[in-house]
């Protein structure tokens, strides 16, 4: 089996250098990983990178506009299925996979796994000791986060994969994934203690807790570090542990 990482000339402030498109192959066939965005040049690239082998599907990571609006235009182009969550947030997989799914390539099984946290359709794909995470683990910029509660469940479970290497959505190969995710697990505890501290000053609004978790934030972070504080205050909140009045959170 080879994998090959195709960068997409799409760098920003959440895609870091670009999105990640990966060529899976085994035995002459292939399968693309999230083909990223509809930029020629990008497509030409992998067009490219294809062309050695025969073609056999596209795995899509979730609905994002930078992993996905490629997938079903390449799909089309030779024939073959995309495989993703279903339909979701705009994107349809031509073929929808659930967690347990395989796809073949070659000799391989791409194993489906549902890892929901970032967005509820997140999927991740693993193949031999790797596994393909889109945006749930990014190395080099922030993940957002839409559900914490799921989101935690997710890095546990992969942490528990044990996975010798991580071919992330955006970023360099990850090389070290048990450190890597143990660094992901502590920063998000420590950020949900951060948030339990600012509500133990009585009831607080979502952007005092911003205030009080991110002192001296950058005025153009305030939105990210919204999305974050209100994630782990809806996980404190299905806990029990929270509760909202109003504008305001205070423990219970
Ligand atoms: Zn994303």
């Amino acid at each position: 089996m080879d994998i090959t990482r195709i960068l997409a000339p799409n760098p920003g402030p959440f895609t870091g250098a670009g999105t990640n498109s990966y060529i899976v192959s085994s035995q002459g066939q292939a399968v693309v990983v999230d083909p990223g965005p509809e930029i020629d040049s990008h497509l030409e690239g992998i067009r490219t990178a294809l062309a050695d082998f025969v073609m056999v599907g596209v795995l899509v990571t979730h609905h994002h506009l930078d992993h996905s609006p490629a997938a079903n235009l390449l799909a089309a182009e030779y024939g073959v299925p995309s495989y993703g969550f279903g339909s979701y947030g705009g994107f349809q997989a031509i073929s929808a996979v659930a967690d347990g799914d395989g796809v073949h390539v070659g000799t391989e099984v791409i194993a489906v796994l549902h890892t929901p946290g970032h967005t509820p359709d997140s999927m991740c794909y693993a193949v031999g000791n790797g596994v393909f995470t889109g945006d749930t683990i990014k190395s080099g910029t922030t993940v957002v986060v839409e559900d914490m509660s799921a989101y935690m469940t997710t890095l546990q479970r992969l942490a528990d994969l044990a996975p010798a290497r991580i071919y992330p959505g955006h970023g360099n190969v990850i090389d070290d994934p048990q450190a890597v995710l143990a660094e992901y697990i502590a920063h998000r505890r420590q950020r949900e203690q951060q948030v339990v501290v600012a509500l133990g000053g009585g009831p607080i609004t979502t952007a005092g807790v911003v205030a009080a978790v991110y002192p001296g934030l950058d005025a153009s972070l305030i939105p990210l570090a919204t999305l974050s504080a209100d994630a782990h205050l809806r996980k404190l909140a299905a806990e029990g542990r929270v509760s909202q009045t109003g504008e305001k959170w205070a423990l219970d």
